[in-house]
């Protein structure tokens, strides 16, 4: 791939970490997203970033550790297992175990109700973990359609190897590599890693939106350096990102086209209009998504 010719896309913002909180008494989180200026438009059609860094859970007996049955519409989540286990069930009859290396891809769709808990043998053995759970929005066309949900397993993932490094593609595509996720818009959703002197370079549209979390390790983008939990938001100027990793470094990379649709949102319900979050808060309370044990 020549991006020579092609100019290098601004940075618009580096962001530090935001506080951690807790989601259940599973996921401490950082709400990335949280403090960026239009924060759920920004980086449309990624409407949130939850990113839990590295943690060390004791063995424990509980076994519902986490978020137990809550209601989602509108729009899909996206969760990332770096470290540990998540399990997963919903009202659609859809279970698994998401371990280090899956993507979980739910498509909330016109609704779902689901619980998110540490998988049970982990919860037992305890152990690191890492996670991220990426919100992505649905064109208003697309918000009530059917609930889905792929279950993406390490081995599925397109592989991308670089002379010091290599590329996972979750969505999208890089250097000719597709990856297994199904979207509803354009989307490329990509997890490296960088030895010391690695690098990486990626072409996009201008006009599309792009954020770069540097999970661990020491980089510089374009020229700037970002340090290990920065969130790169860039502008919408440009092509080409070049990442040279002067530590052992691992990414995780955004870029979507923007879905250039009105946002309204309450909780867990993303739609287009303060009417329908009404709506859907109608439709759940009259049990409209179904039903879910703890
Ligand atoms: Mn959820």
């Amino acid at each position: 791939m020549n991006t020579a010719s092609k100019a290098a896309k601004t940075i618009e913002a580096v962001y530090g970490p935001p506080p951690q909180h807790w989601v259940g008494d599973g996921f401490p989180v950082r709400g990335y997203f949280s403090h960026i200026p239009k924060g759920m438009r920004r980086l449309s059609p990624f409407l949130l970033m939850d990113y839990a860094q590295p943690y060390e859970f004791a063995p424990t007996d509980n076994l519902r550790r986490g978020v137990g049955p809550h209601p989602h519409r509108g729009f899909e989540t996206v969760t990332i297992a770096f470290q540990g286990s998540v399990a997963h069930f919903d009202s659609a009859g859809n279970g698994d175990v998401i371990h280090p290396g899956d993507v979980q891809w739910m498509t909330a769709g016109s609704g779902i109700l689901h619980r998110e808990y540490h998988a049970p043998e982990f919860a037992r053995k305890g152990g690191m973990f890492q996670m991220a759970q990426i919100w992505v929005n649905l064109p208003a066309k697309d918000k009530m359609t059917e609930p889905g949900y792929q279950a993406i397993t390490a081995g599925q993932m397109g592989v991308v190897d670089l002379p010091k490094g290599r590329v996972r593609v979750i969505a999208g595509e890089y250097r000719g590599v597709k990856g297994p996720a199904n979207t509803f818009s354009p989307i490329n959703m990509f997890d490296f890693d960088l030895q010391p002197g690695g690098e990486a370079e990626f072409d996009f549209p201008a006009s599309w939106n792009t954020g770069l979390l540097v999970m661990s390790g020491a980089v510089t983008v374009n020229g700037k350096a970002v340090k290990q939990d920065e969130l790169v938001v860039f502008g919408q100027e440009g092509e080409s990102i070049k990442v040279e990793a002067s530590t052992e470094s691992r990414l995780l990379l955004l870029n979507g086209e923007p879905i250039d649709e009105p946002v309204a949102n309450y909780g867990p319900f993303v739609m287009n209009t303060p009417a329908e979050i009404e709506t859907a808060i109608r439709d759940f309370q009259a049990g409209k998504f179904g039903h879910l044990d703890e």
